[in-house]
């Protein structure tokens, strides 16, 4: 049975008698009658996260107050954790840590790599030009804008189709992210990491919406840089700190701007001057949140715990086959909504988008009334290419079911075909869609 022609919910359900990855839900706590399609924005809550957060409040903090800095290894956290996600990404044990946010990461490894262009392209060229791509998301693009202006850069943004085209002498940096937010669009890494270099450039990859959703391999598909969330596919806690990945032949050689003091050689010398450490920890800036770390790492081992069944080759198959299920019967019950995701599955994340052409948002609303909780993102007129309102449903397959997808598309044609979305409650805007 594949997953597009299943024609009853019976056939769903073999699908999850069969689905060697089934016994992964077990992993977390997901409130009853909900159909979680947001693990895209917030991951869900693992089991073992709150006797762990306990534990790290009672015990190591309360009990070994500061001796848990040395005595149950609080100041390797950031290596631990990075070590476990590095296997996610196809990066190698020291080359990653988890610090700070990702918008605060994207600043480091951009500016690093500013000056690593400037350095390299000697005095007097022109290689000035950031480009990326007018629907990143917008923290990477504020970012990148200011950057652009303190360091006299020109920020150049692109539709994803001329991206590539784009790319010549002048360009410095070529700044992406590989799984687009929105319409969850997916970026051939190697080809343009190719093309970026072809051009004398380098290449920043943000995987906020690929580590722990799709197989990436950063050392294979030449990356230079990469930075990622930790709440959102890593399923980390919401603020869950972000992580940070410098390729090791580039590592050593420059100074991220965030120099603190955690950063530094030997943070407990207390010198005056700033010795940056060796490897990846240079990108380490303040005192680690502990607390948030230990979150993070429950979250991350759920998905170290898929590693016997296949780890992220087997969550993408089942991602896919659960995309296909849902998109398949929307498709087929929903006219009115048109599927506002690539069709081809290279290059799409693990996401599943609609367009409605009036009410998106008021038909969320009735979704997550009824349980089936995705999100809404506004269109952009001034831009047709995503001038579209969009339902989006991320499909996480640590925890969801091929039923869910099945149901969860059942709940859309009803909530169109009763018009439910018509509720005045379902048309107030909230502060976060
Ligand atoms: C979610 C996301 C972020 C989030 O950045 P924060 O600093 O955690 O707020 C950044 N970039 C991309 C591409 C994202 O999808």
């Amino acid at each position: 049975m594949r997953p597009a022609s299943v024609t009853t919910r019976d056939q769903a359900a073999a699908l999850d008698a069969a689905d060697p990855l089934a016994p992964l839900r077990d992993l977390f706590e997901l409130p009853p009658g909900v159909i979680y399609l947001d693990g895209n924005s917030l991951g869900a809550l693992p089991r073992a996260t709150a006797a762990r957060v306990r534990e790290v409040v009672e015990q190591e903090w309360g009990q070994g107050l500061i001796r848990s800095w040395n005595s149950v290894g609080w100041m390797t956290l950031a290596s631990r954790i990075g070590d476990k996600i590095a296997r996610l990404v196809g990066a190698a044990p020291g080359e990653l840590v988890v610090t700070d946010s990702t918008s605060v990461n994207v600043f480091k490894v951009l500016s690093a790599a500013l000056t690593m262009a400037r350095v390299a392209a000697g005095p007097g060229a022109d290689r000035r030009v950031i480009v990326s791509e007018r629907s990143n998301f917008p923290t990477d693009l504020y970012i990148a804008e200011s950057l652009a202006r303190e360091r006299g850069f020109e920020l150049r943004l692109l539709d994803a189709p001329d991206l590539a085209s784009a790319l010549d002498a002048r360009t410095a940096v070529l700044m992406l992210t590989h799984v687009n937010y929105r319409n969850g669009v997916m970026h051939d890494m190697a080809a343009l990491s190719r093309a970026a270099h072809d051009a004398g450039a380098l290449v920043i990859w943000d995987l906020a919406h690929s580590a722990g959703a799709v197989p990436v391999d950063l050392h294979r598909d030449g990356a230079d840089f990469a930075v990622g969330c930790g709440y959102k596919y890593l399923n980390g806690g919401p603020g869950a700190p972000a992580f940070v990945w410098v390729h090791p032949k580039h590592v050593g050689r420059f100074q991220q701007p965030l120099s603190g003091w955690i950063g530094h050689a030997a943070p407990f010398e207390f010198t005056p001057g700033y010795r940056p450490a060796a490897g990846i920890s240079r990108y380490l800036c303040g005192t680690p949140a502990v607390i948030s770390m230990a979150a993070l790492e429950c979250g991350v081992d759920t998905l170290l715990a898929a590693q016997q069944h296949g780890g992220m080759a087997a969550l993408r198959a089942k991602s896919l086959a659960l995309s296909h299920l849902f998109a398949a019967r929307v498709e087929a019950l929903c006219p009115a909504l048109t599927l506002a995701s690539p069709r081809d599955d290279a290059g799409r994340g693990s996401q599943v988008c609609f367009s409605h052409a009036t009410h998106a948002y008021a038909i969320m609303q009735a979704l997550i009334a009824r349980g089936v909780i995705g999100d809404f993102r506004a269109g952009d007129p001034a831009h047709p290419p995503d001038a579209a309102d969009i339902l989006r449903f991320g499909f996480t397959p640590l925890y969801l079911r091929f039923v869910d997808a099945w149901d969860a598309a059942g709940h859309v044609h009803q909530v169109l075909a009763a018009e439910e979305w018509r509720r005045p409650e379902f048309n107030r805007r909230h502060a976060v869609t």
